[in-house]
């Protein structure tokens, strides 16, 4: 789960990581007594949206006057904010956060990321920090120092100082950024956050290090008990169907394609999307029922696939383990029937009470087409969803 970047800067401000004053603003003239109340002769205007790459889709700007601050303000609230990871649909601006101007001497990239492969957290720094990290990364991969922590998340200040001698810093500036990085590890470990990027981490013409940049994300899986930060969450930031799917318990994830897609299990469903682009279409969604899947989590998942207007057929494949196909059958056709949907739907079943499933599809007078193994599924609802709706 991502948060904005005015709570990552509230969370590293409490933790005692050095941030810039500033105060979140909805409207143009919040942004103004937010302004007023920061000292200073420059401040920032920022986007606050779940994106990076803000600065350079004008989301971010200096104001050096509060006629600059007001302009700025109404030039980015309720704009549709495109940035590289946006894409090119945008993310709507519903608040900035108005900070304190910074003296920029140079711009540096801190982070911590969790590197699955190695099962531990690991800090990355670099001296080139600012707005083209990825070029960075792409070009001078020599250039971006990473460390790993320990099985107990912990990192010995020699090694923060190590990461920090790579970054061209005085020895009053790497004291100062290896208690900022045993913080962050800390925050990082506290809140089950599994990937912290600040970038940049500027150092001040007065010779400081500071936060300029906060992007926080924490495992969703911890959220039950970080119930602080699970408040942090902002449902405008979630796709409609995402958030109505979490809502009714469902595991879906929207897919730019059109074959709805909806299975029981993770696994499976994964399948299904491959068989699916194997056989020439494009998904629409990954959506796990569950493996114990009941008859009302089958009419909540069909509910939520067919809200997606992109959706023009539908493969429903289900493998009767714990959850037996008779039941699911009689699920779809409760579905299709309180629905009323009429797209082409191609169901594969398979396991326990297969034959009976079959039966009640056939009996129930809609218009199903089964298929016998995966990738004949596959084949069938690609031909179905062929040229329609184009
Ligand atoms: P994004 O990464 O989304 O573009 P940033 O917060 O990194 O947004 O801002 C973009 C650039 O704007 C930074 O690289 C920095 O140069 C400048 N900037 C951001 N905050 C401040 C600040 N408080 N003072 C001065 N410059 C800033
Ligand atoms: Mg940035």
């Amino acid at each position: 789960m991502n948060i904005h970047e005015y709570q990552a800067k509230k969370l590293f401000k409490d933790t005692g990581i050095p941030v810039p004053d500033g105060g979140r603003a909805e409207t143009v003239d919040q942004a103004l007594d937010v302004a007023k109340g920061l000292s200073g002769p420059v401040r920032v205007v920022k986007a606050q949206i779940h994106a990076g790459g803000r600065g350079k889709g004008g989301g971010v700007k200096v104001c050096k006057t509060m006629d600059e601050v007001k302009a700025a303000a109404n030039d980015i609230l309720g704009m549709q904010l495109v940035t590289k990871q946006t894409g090119p649909e945008g993310k709507k601006v519903h608040s900035v956060w108005v900070e304190q101007g910074t003296a920029i001497a140079r711009e540096l990239y801190l982070a911590i990321v969790l590197d699955r492969g190695a099962e531990c957290l690991t800090v990355m720094a670099s001296p080139d920090g600012g707005m083209d990290i990825e070029d960075v990364a792409e070009n001078h991969p020599e250039r971006i120092l990473t460390t790993p922590l320990d099985g107990n998340h912990h990192l010995w200040p020699f090694q923060a100082r190590q990461l920090l001698f790579g970054c061209e810093l005085t020895p009053k500036q790497i004291g100062q950024g290896v208690k900022l990085i045993l913080k962050l590890i800390e925050l990082c470990v506290k809140k089950d956050a599994t990937q912290v990027e600040i970038n940049p981490l500027a150092v001040t013409e007065d010779g400081d290090l500071i936060v300029l940049d906060a992007k926080l994300n924490f495992d969703e899986s911890g959220l039950k008990r970080q119930p602080d930060v699970k408040a942090l969450e902002d449902p405008e930031e979630q796709d409609p169907l995402e958030r109505k799917a979490a809502e009714l318990g469902v595991n879906y994830v929207k897919l730019d394609g059109y074959v709805g897609t909806m299975v029981n299990g993770a696994g499976l469903a994964m399948a299904t999307m491959d068989a699916i682009k194997q056989a020439g279409a494009e998904p629409a969604n990954f959506l796990d029922a569950g493996g114990g899947a009941s008859v009302e989590m089958v009419t909540k998942g069909f509910e939520v696939m067919l809200s997606d207007p992109n959706v023009r057929g539908i493969l429903i494949n289900i493998f009767g383990g714990i959850l037996r196909c008779d039941i699911v059958a009689a699920g779809i056709v409760e579905a299709a029937k309180q629905t009323h949907f009429t797209l082409p739907t191609v169901v594969r079943m398979e396991g326990t009470n297969v034959e009976e499933g079959k039966q009640i599809l056939r009996d129930s007078g809609l218009d199903f087409v089964l298929a016998n193994t995966m990738s004949e599924a596959a084949a069938s609802i690609a031909k179905l969803t062929q040229g329609t709706n184009e």
